[in-house]
């Protein structure tokens, strides 16, 4: 297939190629399009069969639901029943980067809903998301832009390398502002299935009570209610480990002697760390520019061609806690904190 790329302004989206890009959506075309969490790869939610692209050209399970993106309040009525009791909270939270699962209405394809009664929704903040979907006049499902397993496209470029030839159109402008994907509140049970850039603090301030943190135990018999969580995610091809340690200096008597590896941490870590590749994720105290770098620094790590990577953990607070969800993630839960447990993923 052949790729149109269109460059858009983040600010002001020119309307010509706003009204290219819609025109794709409506013939049941893909568009991968940038919103303020990571970009995303949209298709009319309303058309199944468009929708089963998403699924196709992504390599994601059928399980594992899309999240629907509107550009108002009467768009999400029409395919979502937001409970009354939230619709304030709801208004005062969007738009941003967060999702909100809700009943689904029978208008809404079930290969968008992965077969659930219910739907993920998100009404995005960036203009150009929000001039597509109005241009195109449909809610419009939208998944991460990335091939399934694989770290989230924040940037154009990581877009690019992932769909050029494969959807009809890719929107290219700035990069991502958060860099990490919408936090998915369930609004019935009033638990955060997935950790995002919107902070359980911010949710709290809103709704007026703390939500709970979903945690489905490994042992339980009934599927996560979150489909997403049961697929490995975000994953480069360099084996990632965590370092679980305390000491940052440690670091360096663990791997004393290994000579091809990589360091991924804050700029304070890497000051410290005596790793022959080194790349700095921006300082500590700044999480959000953590938060915005971490993805694309995960898919630039594969080009480096190092035997292992090691990253750093981050503390849980704010949009902490989407970082260390996304690191745990990456490493598919393996972290270390001696060097006979990294020696023991290691061989
Ligand atoms: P992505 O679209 O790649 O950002 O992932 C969407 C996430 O939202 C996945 O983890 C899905 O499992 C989750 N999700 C979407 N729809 C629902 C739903 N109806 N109920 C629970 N989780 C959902
Ligand atoms: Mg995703």
């Amino acid at each position: 297939m052949k790729t149109t790329v269109l460059k858009v302004d983040w600010n002001h989206p020119e309307k010509d190629k706003i009204s290219i890009a819609s025109s794709a959506i409506t013939s049941g075309e893909l568009v991968v399009f940038p919103t303020e969490t990571v970009y995303g790869i949209g298709a009319n939610a309303l058309d199944a069969a468009a929708c089963q692209k998403i699924y196709r050209v992504k390599e994601r399970k059928s399980d594992n639901p899309l999240i629907v993106h509107v550009s108002s309040m009467q768009m999400a009525d029409k395919i979502a029943i937001i409970p009354k009791k939230h619709r304030r909270h709801v208004e005062s939270s969007w738009p941003g980067p967060i999702t909100f699962v809700v009943k689904a209405r029978k208008v809404l394809p079930r290969t968008v809903t992965g077969g659930l009664d219910t739907v993920a929704v998100r009404m995005p903040r960036c203009r150009i998301a929000l001039d597509l979907i109005n241009a195109s006049g449909v809610p419009i499902a939208a998944p991460s832009a990335n091939i399934s397993k694989k770290p989230s496209s924040t940037k154009a470029k990581h877009a690019l390398k992932y769909f050029m030839g494969k959807v009809q159109i890719i929107i290219s402008s700035k990069d991502s502002r958060y860099g990490i994907e919408s936090t998915v509140l369930d609004l019935e049970t009033f638990e955060i299935l997935r950790p995002g850039s919107f902070s359980a603090e911010r949710i709290k301030s809103i709704f007026g009570k703390a939500p709970q943190a979903y945690t489905p135990t490994l042992t339980s018999k009934s599927p996560p209610r979150s489909p997403g969580l049961k697929y490995r995610h975000y994953s480069p091809s360099t084996p990632l480990f965590a370092y679980a340690g305390d000491s940052t200096a440690a670091i360096n008597k663990i791997t004393s002697g290994m000579k091809n590896f990589c360091f991924i941490g804050s700029a304070e870590s890497c000051r410290i760390v005596a790793a022959p590749h080194k790349i700095s994720l921006g300082s500590r105290r700044q999480k959000a520019a953590i938060a915005r770098n971490l993805y694309a620094t995960l898919i630039d790590l594969d080009d480096i061609g190092v035997d292992f990577c090691i990253i750093e953990n981050f503390d849980m607070k704010g949009i902490g806690a989407a970082i260390a969800n996304r690191i745990e993630k990456a490493t598919n839960h393996r972290s270390f904190s001696t060097r006979r447990e990294l020696n023991a993923f290691l061989h």
